[in-house]
């Protein structure tokens, strides 16, 4: 898979892909990733990428043309056809699903915005406009990596183990269940005074199946008490199934 990024500050993007997961899928060629200065795309003296709004009113907005060159750019380098994304508060939400399916495409482009945004007429070229949230940031830096990062973990090859991609909050719209690593037992000073806390018996007890349905009633009982919004799209097994309906058992 290949993604470019195009932004005014590409070492804003580059720092942040040097360490981790992907920084050693970049390095072993797993993922090609290019952060483009969209100011390279430019043809004035200046190397100017915003302008006054039409209409009046405050900010600037990013000029159209750099950006077409970029695109066309990338598109003569990578080929045809790219995938789209312009970041935007006003895209569709970005989740788990919009990042499985944004990893299943060959070239993947992401355009960062900056002050009042992009010239509308960008969105000729847009496949894709998405938000991470809603709130309003200063730039598509960080959405650019937010969804670079979720997309690039579930490529293939990316993530060591992929099972730990497959288990994943909201890979079936469940929440993963909770997670406990050595000393079984630690002195702990919270709310309610210093006691030992203690690593749940059965996740010590090697038994695998007692220690598989005990994570599954985990997953079911942390998605129904944090976000039961979610259950009701949720790719459940039968044993889920039926954790579930004893877990709301008595509720409406
Ligand atoms: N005036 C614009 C916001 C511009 S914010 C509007 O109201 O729609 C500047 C840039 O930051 C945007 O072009 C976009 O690239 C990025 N950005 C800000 N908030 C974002 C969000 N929630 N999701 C994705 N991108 C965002």
């Amino acid at each position: 898979m290949t993604i470019d990024v195009v932004t005014i500050f590409p070492a804003m993007v580059e720092g942040a892909l040097v360490a981790g997961v992907l920084g050693r899928a970049i390095e072993r060629g797993t993922l090609s990733v290019s952060v483009r200065d969209l100011r390279d795309f430019t043809t004035d003296r200046h190397r100017v990428v915003d302008d006054v709004p039409y209409g009046g009113g405050p900010g600037m907005v990013l000029k159209p043309d750099p950006i077409f060159c970029a695109l066309d750019a990338i598109e003569a380098e990578r080929g045809t056809p790219l995938t789209v994304v312009l970041t935007s508060p006003q895209g569709r939400r970005f989740t788990q699903a919009e990042a499985r399916r944004l990893s299943g495409m060959e070239r993947l482009v992401i355009l960062c915005g900056r002050y009042e945004g992009f010239d509308d007429r960008v969105r000729e070229r847009v496949t894709d406009e998405l938000s991470i949230g809603d709130f309003v940031l200063t730039g598509g830096e960080l959405p650019a990596l937010v969804v670079l990062d979720a997309v690039a973990r579930l490529v293939p090859g990316v993530v060591g183990d992929e099972q730990s991609v497959v288990e994943d909050s909201f890979s079936r719209g469940l929440l993963d269940f909770p997670q406990y690593t050595r000393p079984a037992e630690i002195r702990c000073r919270g709310v309610s005074g210093e006691r030992v806390m203690a690593v749940p018996e059965v996740l010590l007890s090697g038994n695998h199946a007692a220690i598989r349905r005990w994570r599954k009633r985990e997953a079911v009982s942390r998605t129904l008490a944090r976000r039961p919004d979610l259950l009701v799209d949720a790719v459940l097994d039968e044993e889920e199934r039926a954790i579930l309906k004893e877990l709301t058992h008595g509720r409406d």
